[in-house]
């Protein structure tokens, strides 16, 4: 049977574990120190505990969740990580560097079931959800990569964060927290597929991260097609849901459109956009397609960005464009991944 990831504690839970295990109260401050502070990898590290405490706890808890098994990029640009799990299964994550800022772009799932036509992580199908230890493990490695803190985290990469809703808000807590890694709650992104349970749980969570929604499209035709989750979620509902999340947190969504060429990037589809948006006030991030293997859609032409920009902008409606980093280096969801054999190429955690 696998041990619990002592990462995927929040501070209580490792609270309980200690007293459960009729420690001093003191030895849960120790423990998350070594943890978050030292970051130390090996239970033997743990250096002020006694060597009997230090073996009931390596029994008890896997202290390594996640390993590097394969980095791609250059020293100071874009790189990414294929990440192995201790069931031999791996995801990805990706280090993008600029200026001071340090952000880790995080999986939630390996696999997804979401199937958006265009992302290469629902190619493969559905595996399992990650952990929460498994989340704050890809942070821990993305820190020893960078060689500091990360700054800002988004969860982007692999899966449909929503679909793990639990893991991935109990994750945020864990790097949240003052004594751990401290990582400010505005400093971190949820990006949703548009899972309308899931923003009304985090408008109700009273934590203040990002909230990104994937919209890709101006009408239901299109994004369904794009989509299959906006069958289930259309984009009345989905809007509704993003103005009550709005009133209810006071925070800003930032709505995700991937330019795909002849698709979703005409001029009447960027008024469009600029007319369905109007009413939750949000600002817009647009993405040029960055091409994947099973889908014969394309980048936009030079100048597309830039029209949706001015058609947003005249609607009072603040739109940027994301420049894709990562194509070099496969860095849309997924991508390397499935290069690297989907599932298959299995390497199992010592
Ligand atoms: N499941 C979440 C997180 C996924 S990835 C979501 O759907 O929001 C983050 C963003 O990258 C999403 O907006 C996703 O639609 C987009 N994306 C996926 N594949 C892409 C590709 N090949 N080119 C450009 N953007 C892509």
């Amino acid at each position: 049977m696998t041990k619990p990831l002592i990462h995927g504690l929040s501070r209580l839970e490792l609270d309980e574990a200690c007293k459960a295990l009729g420690l001093p109260s003191y030895r849960a401050g120790q423990i998350w120190t070594w943890l978050y502070g030292q970051r130390v990898s090996d239970w033997a590290e743990m250096k002020n505990l006694p060597a009997t405490l230090r073996e009931v706890l390596a029994c008890k808890f896997d202290i390594v969740s996640v390993l590097n098994q394969k980095l791609e990029g250059p020293p100071k640009g874009t790189r990414k990580i294929l990440v192995g799990l201790r069931d031999g299964e791996c995801v990805e994550e990706v280090l993008i560097p600029a200026g001071d800022r340090r952000t880790v772009c995080v999986s939630s799932q390996v696999g997804c079931r979401f199937a958006c036509v265009f992302c290469a992580s629902g190619k493969g199908g559905y595996v399992r959800n990650l952990d929460a230890g498994e989340m704050v493990g890809q942070v821990l490695l993305a820190w020893k990569e960078y060689g500091d803190r990360p700054s800002n985290i988004v969860f982007m990469g692999m899966g449909e964060p929503f679909d793990n809703t639990d893991a991935v808000l109990k994750a945020i807590r864990i790097l949240n927290d003052p004594d751990g890694i401290n990582i400010g709650a505005r400093h971190m992104t949820v990006s949703t597929s548009g899972v309308i349970p899931g923003i009304e749980r985090l408008a109700g969570e009273g934590i203040q991260v990002e909230l990104s929604v994937s919209l890709h499209a101006p009408d239901d035709a299109l994004r369904s097609r794009l989509m299959p989750v906006n069958r289930k979620y259309p984009l009345t509902e989905l809007l509704a849901a993003c103005r009550r999340y709005v009133a209810a947190t006071k925070r800003i969504i930032t709505f995700e459109y991937t330019l795909i060429r002849g698709v979703n990037d005409s001029r009447p589809q960027a008024l469009a956009l600029a007319k369905l948006l109007r009413p939750v006030s949000g600002r817009v991030n647009l993405i040029p397609l960055s091409p994947v293997e099973g889908f014969e859609g394309q980048a936009p032409t030079a100048g597309t960005a830039e029209m949706f920009i001015e058609v947003l902008g005249k609607t009072g409606i603040n739109a940027t464009t994301r420049l894709s980093k990562g194509t070099t280096i496969d860095a849309a969801c997924g991508q390397l991944r499935m290069r690297a054999g989907g599932g298959d190429s299995r390497k199992t955690l010592e």
